[in-house]
C-alpha cells in the first residue's frame, strides 16, 4: 500500500530566495512541475496562519512582537502552521507523513530570542501544542542541518521524552535525557556521511517515539554556504534512511522539515525525490 503523503506550503513561505541561500519556492514549483500533486495519494495543504495564541504557549510575548518587527513573521507563523498541522494529521491518521516547507530554520530560536534566519520554533511550538491536545508525549528529532540546534536543544534539555539527535560541530551525548551531538568532519563524502546518520538511527528505534521529525538542512550542500561537501544525491539517500528508521520506529510517522537553503538546483533535484520517497510512488532511480 502507497502512503498518503502531505505537502505543506504557502507563498509568503516561498518569497525569500537568494542564490545560495533560500530556494523555497523553486522547490516547491519543481514538484509541482514534475506532475507529483496530481498523484492522489499525495495532498497539497496550504501551511496555515495559526492563531498568535498558540505561539504564545511556547514564546514570550516580547519575543513575538520582535518578531513582528523583522518582517519575517507572517513566514515563521506559516512555517510553524505546517509543521503544527501536518503532525496533528498524521497522528490524527489523516495522511501518513508529510514534507513541509518552511521559510526560516527554526531551530536557532528560544522561548525568548532567535537568531541565525530563525524566529519561531516550529518543532517546539508543534510539540508543546500537541502534548496539550492530543496527550502525545515521546518525540524524536533528528536535524541533519550543518549548525548545532541549540534553541530546539534549549527547550528540550531536561526533558526526556523527546529524543534530539543533531548532526553538527561537536560530540555530546547525554543518555539520560536522550540527547546527542554528532561532530560531523569538513570534506566527508555522502558516503560517509549516510553512514554516519545511518550508524546513530538506532537510537531512534531503541526511543519508539510517537513521531519523527527530520530537519533536512541543505546548508551541508556543497554549493551552499554551510562549508559541507556533499553532493544532491546524497539527500534521496538520506531520505530513504530516515523513513526506513520511521518505519521501525514508529509505524511511518515522519514530519520532513525543508528549507531550501541552498541553491535552486539542488532544491529542484532534491524535493520532488524526497516527496516520491514518501509517497512510494517509485517515480525517480537516480540515485
Ligand atoms: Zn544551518
Ligand atoms: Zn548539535
Amino acid at each position: 500500500m502507497v502512503k498518503r503523503t502531505g505537502v505543506f506550503y504557502h507563498e509568503t513561505i516561498g518569497i525569500y530566495h537568494d542564490p545560495l541561500a533560500m530556494s523555497v519556492r523553486e522547490g516547491f514549483e519543481a514538484i509541482k512541475r514534475e506532475g507529483l500533486l496530481e498523484i492522489p495519494n499525495i495532498i497539497l495543504f496550504e501551511a496555515e496562519a495559526i492563531p498568535e495564541g498558540i505561539l504564545l504557549k511556547t514564546h514570550t510575548t516580547k519575543m513575538v512582537n520582535q518578531v513582528k518587527k523583522t518582517g519575517h513573521y507572517e513566514e515563521s507563523l506559516r512555517s510553524v502552521g505546517g509543521t503544527l498541522r501536518a503532525s496533528e494529521k498524521i497522528l490524527e491518521g489523516e495522511i501518513d507523513n508529510a514534507l513541509v516547507f518552511i521559510g526560516d530554520g527554526g531551530h536557532h530560536s528560544y522561548r525568548d530570542s532567535f537568531w541565525g534566519g530563525c524566529y519561531f520554533n516550529h518543532t517546539a511550538v508543534t510539540i508543546n501544542y500537541l502534548r496539550e491536545k492530543l496527550g502525545v508525549r515521546r518525540f524524536a528529532i533528528v536535524d541533519t542541518d550543518t549548525h548545532h540546534a541549540d534553541g530546539t536543544r534549549d527547550f528540550f534539555r531536561k526533558d526526556k521524552d523527546v529524543l534530539h539527535i543533531c548532526f553538527c560541530h561537536t560530540n555530546h551525548s547525554d543518555k539520560e535525557y536522550n540527547k546527542f551531538d554528532i561532530a560531523v568532519p569538513y570534506g566527508i563524502s555522502d558516503e560517509e556521511y549516510l553512514k554516519m546518520v545511518k550508524r546513530e538511527m538506532p537510537k531512534v528505534v531503541e526511543f519508539k517515539p510517537e513521531l519523527l521529525y527530520w530537519v533536512c538542512g541543505n546548508d551541508t550542500h556543497l554549493d551552499s554556504y554551510g562549508l559541507r561537501s556533499l553532493t544532491e544525491k546524497c539527500y534521496p539517500n538520506l531520505t530513504r534512511i530516515v523513513k526506513e528508521t520511521a518505519e521501525k520506529a514508529c509505524e511511518g510517522r515522519l514530519v520532513v522539515k525543508i528549507g531550501c537553503n541552498c541553491p535552486a538546483y539542488v532544491s529542484e533535484y532534491i524535493t520532488p525525490r524526497i516527496v516520491d520517497l514518501l509517497a512510494e510512488t517509485g517515480k525517480y532511480k537516480d540515485y
